[in-house]
């Protein structure tokens, strides 16, 4: 490792079945890499589907008995679970940082961001309300429990390697579902650190349990996660082609699923927005985590009567991040995950220099460690026929895009097959709730660069996804209403 942990009982490399620390019944590691130097971290336990089933036979037995703990004492173990998260997290930050490449100030947030849903659904888990309906027939009364929909599935992405556990683990286990989750192979770590500290808080053996699996095994466990009757539902964050893939291979057994997919967020500047804050919230919501989010800006429309000032001004903070190994001092800007996000970075910068755009920033790698460091980079005056305009770039590129009038701009940042994350700047009461209403998208930042904390409801709308994550909204996916008839009263 990179730095020396506190507590050094964090550092995890087996899987988290049954309230055990196991290997692959294969006996099978993969190894887990710093994409800042291309250092071995660690070899982790590479699980297949026999661990998986092993772990869903964990969660089925496990959910006798959570379920039936008063929705007091679950809230008071994810309590336990979420101040001892806060009392590690100089810890967990910096192995995110190493694992996944997350610049340190950031991994920090996460950790904080991701804690909080703990918290959220602990509060939330005793809010959980059935009713007592008015019935049309007089000899009968009708009435609603809500009860847990019994073993959860999760499969969680590299780029929130804590956040995106907590926001899928917190609601499942306060409704008194039980959890299998497979994270992501590039951060196992940073999953196994939150099950030592669950071990602590007290959860009973099989409550989580935690299967971790190189790429090609993943495939392996994804599908015995869906193929069983047992696992009833499924929350999958991700790329799209595989959220597909996991929504086929869900069908046979009618699981209920929560997607959360891609995105290509469009972030308008009108005329008459506050340029330095659009500015400000524009370098956020491009540059964190270097482009590396699915609410990542993708595209930029500005508007031509304030387009020159914004393209310069933006430039000129794009300027001030510091890319490099994300335990150097300073250092704003991390490594991208792996090879492949460099290819399509260079892919879309080249199509669109090609196709006429102006490179103002950027545009080439930053020597040095595993050569996965990308600069930020800005490019003026992209047009609709360039790939950056159509694929999420998931990288440091920011495409600057003009326009000339509101419906014009709307048709452009409606015009694709996602539907997560939108931003615009506007100053006009009217045009704010007009723009708001006509976007098609699960979230609207109207002068915001960031949306996202526990009280959110956060997921998207056409191919980006199914489902809501967060909110007091967050656990009704965990829940099923039954409907209960007492007649001959
Ligand atoms: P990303 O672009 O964030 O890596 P992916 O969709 O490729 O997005 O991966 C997100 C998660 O899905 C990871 O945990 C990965 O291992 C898992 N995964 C990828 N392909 C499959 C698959 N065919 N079946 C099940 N899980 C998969």
């Amino acid at each position: 490792l990179p730095f020396v942990p506190n507590d050094s009982a964090l550092i995890r490399t087996e899987a988290f079945i049954d309230g055990a620390w196991t290997g692959a019944a294969s006996g099978a590691r993969f190894a887990v890499t710093n994409p800042s130097t291309g250092e071995l971290v660690a070899e982790v336990a590479n699980c297949g589907a026999v661990d998986a089933q092993a772990a869903i036979d964990a969660a089925a037995a496990a959910l006798e008995v959570w379920k039936r703990k008063t929705a007091k004492e679950r809230a008071g173990v994810m309590r336990k679970w979420f101040e001892l998260i806060l009392a590690h997290q100089d810890d967990l930050a910096r192995l995110m940082a190493t694992e996944g490449g997350k610049a340190l100030p950031e991994a920090r947030g996460e950790i904080v961001y991701g804690a909080s849903f703990i918290e959220w659904f602990a509060e939330e888990a005793r809010r959980v309300t059935g009713d007592v309906l008015e019935s049309p027939w007089a000899n009968t009364r009708m009435l609603t429990f809500k009860q847990p929909i019994g073993v959860c599935a999760a499969i969680t992405p590299w780029n929130f390697p804590h956040a995106m556990i907590t926001r899928k683990v917190a609601p499942a286990i306060a409704a008194g579902c039980t959890i299998v989750l497979k994270p992501a192979e590039q951060t196992p770590l940073s999953a196994l650190a939150l099950a030592e500290l669950a071990i602590r808080a007290g959860f009973p053996k099989g409550v989580i349990n935690i299967v971790t699996a190189d790429a090609a095994n993943s495939v392996e466990v994804g599908k015995v996660l869906c193929a069983s009757p047992v696992v009833r539902k499924l929350s999958f964050t991700g790329s799209t082609p595989v959220g597909r893939i996991l929504m086929a291979q869900s069908a046979p057994t009618v699981k209920k699923l929560s997607l959360e997919l891609g995105g290509h967020a469009p972030f308008i500047v009108f005329e008459d927005a506050d340029i330095n804050a659009a500015v400000a919230g524009a370098i956020a919501s491009k540059y964190r985590n270097a482009g590396q989010t699915c609410v990542c800006t993708n595209r930029f429309f500005v508007h031509e009567t304030v387009y020159e000032e914004f393209v310069a001004r933006f430039t000129e903070k794009a300027r001030l991040i510091k890319v490099g190994n994300v335990f150097a001092e300073g250092v704003t800007q991390g490594p991208l995950i792996e090879q492949q996000g460099i290819d399509k970075v260079e892919s879309h910068v080249n199509d669109a220099v090609a196709k006429g755009a102006r490179l103002l920033l950027g545009g080439k790698k930053v020597e040095g460690g595993a050569g996965l460091f990308y600069a930020a980079t800005v490019l003026a005056d992209a047009t609709p026929d360039m790939q950056i305009a159509r694929e999420e770039t998931f990288g440091p590129v920011a495409a600057i895009f003009k326009f000339k009038d509101e419906a014009d701009v709307i048709r452009l940042a409606n015009d694709t097959e996602f539907g997560l994350a939108s931003y615009f700047y506007s100053r006009d009461i009217a045009r704010v709730w007009r723009v708001a209403e006509a976007l098609d998208y699960g979230m609207v930042g109207v002068n915001t660069g960031i949306l996202g904390n526990e009280v959110a409801p956060f997921g998207g709308v056409k191919q980006s996804g199914l489902g809501r994550e967060g909110s007091r909204y967050g656990m009704d996916d965990y829940l099923e209403i039954k409907y209960v008839a007492l007649g001959g009263m």
